[in-house]
């Protein structure tokens, strides 16, 4: 059950009353729960039927509820994107978690040591040496902390005794598939950071990570093969090289939503992050069209009321620039009454919705799929659940605005 602020705090009186649905306080993030389950059932099992761990990212939904039934689906675990995420998600309960950026700094490091120690099962992608250096001497210093701790817990309690600097840091090298954005380059470079890894005795090498997200968009399921094809081949070289070099690799991580398909068939992951899938938008399903990969149904919206109904030529709503990321297609009304019509931002607050031709009241409700889901999420402190017509919860999201 969510906190909210005391203004908000009314919403609640809703839950499980007939109808709920359409009283929700708008703008809302709104998630029809038959149409997520379904997703996460149908991802869980095409993972399953390829022999592939699924590890989903959370940095989609950023809520711990969410990423709680995907792990009770049959998940691993799952991706985070930022340390704070991260963060969050292990607050929410989640034990095992996959940080799939690279960290700059000391202060980054330090807190990856914390998660690793605090973790059941917790992993971070490293692309240089130095990053390689920091984080092990984030675990060095976190080590002889919890020591000296340790030691003082023992005098005090006669030494019962406990584990000393814990299990290592389990680290995977990120590889550059093609995007150019994090990743080592090339084999070379994958060797350089595998023997800094090896070195430094708080930290492990599990395996790769290599993701495109320049694919995951490619309409045509062939072309988007194609491309997938290219990039795995680069981190097929990096897994031979390390290899040959007396490096085991156990994790091959990566893939998204749109690629998931392409990279059943090539076997070269073993391990898939795909996030959207679980919630959906716009331009995932017009990227994906009919193909398999985009078999997953559009199950959040935002929900949004006519504000004023004036004009004869559209209506506006309570949704503008500041309930959706504007990086995508425009969002695209759900509600029925509402197809086909053309939605527009009407600045910071407002959108401008084409009128359908039956009248429309001031009052009325429409649900709109976001164009961008991500960074849409990411401006909404609840996830409000309904089933058919009713509200059945308010779950809060934790890692929303996280992203130090
Ligand atoms: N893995 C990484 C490293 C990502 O950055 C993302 C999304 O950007 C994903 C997985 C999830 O991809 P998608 O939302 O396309 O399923
Ligand atoms: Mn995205």
């Amino acid at each position: 059950r969510a906190r909210l602020a005391p203004h908000r705090e009314q919403v609640l009186d809703l839950v499980g009353r007939p109808g709920s649905r359409w009283r929700i306080p708008t703008p809302a993030a709104v998630l029809d729960l038959d149409a997520f389950e379904a997703n996460v059932a149908l991802m869980a099992g095409r993972a399953r039927a390829a022999g592939l761990a699924l590890r989903p990212h959370a940095k989609s939904h950023k809520c711990g509820w969410v990423a709680a039934r995907q792990v009770a689906a049959g998940a691993a675990g799952i991706c985070c994107a930022k340390l704070a995420e991260a963060e969050a998600m292990a607050d929410a309960g989640i034990a095992s978690i996959l940080v799939t950026s690279p960290i700059a700094g000391e202060a980054p490091a330090r807190r990856a040591a914390a998660l690793a120690r605090r973790l059941a099962d917790f992993r971070i992608v490293v692309d240089h040496p130095d990053g390689v250096a920091e984080l092990a001497a984030a675990c060095a210093d976190a080590g002889a902390d919890a020591d000296s701790a340790d030691a003082d817990a023992d005098a005090d309690e006669g030494g019962a005794g406990k584990p000393g600097a814990g299990t290592p840091l389990q680290v995977l090298i990120d590889v550059d598939v093609g995007l150019g954005r994090t990743g080592v380059p090339a084999p070379a470079q994958a060797l350089e950071v595998a023997r800094a890894v090896a070195a430094a005795p708080g930290l492990r090498l599990i395996g790769l990570q290599g993701y495109g997200g320049h694919w995951q968009h490619v309409k045509g399921a062939g072309a988007r093969a194609m491309a997938v094809a290219e990039g795995m081949e680069r981190l097929q070289a990096v897994r031979r090289a390390l290899e040959e070099a007396g490096f085991p690799i156990d994790v091959v991580t990566g893939g998204g939503t749109g690629t998931f398909a392409t990279d059943a068939a090539l076997g070269v992951l073993t391990e898939v992050q795909p996030g959207s899938y679980a919630f959906m938008d716009r331009e995932y399903r017009e990227a994906l069209g009919e193909d398999p990969d985009g078999a997953f149904a559009q199950s959040l919206s935002v929900a949004a009321t006519v504000i004023s109904a004036n004009h004869p030529k559209w209506v506006t709503v309570d949704a503008g620039l500041k309930a959706f990321a504007t990086d995508g297609p425009l969002p695209q009304p759900l509600t029925a009454k509402f197809a086909g019509c053309d939605y527009r931002f009407f600045g910071d607050e407002h959108g401008m919705l084409m009128r359908p031709e039956a009248p429309v009241a001031r009052g009325e409700r429409v649900e709109l799929a976001p164009g961008h889901i991500d960074p849409t999420l990411d401006r909404y402190d609840v996830l409000h659940l309904v089933r058919g017509e009713v509200l059945e919860a308010v779950v809060p999201i934790e890692a929303r605005g996280a992203s130090q």
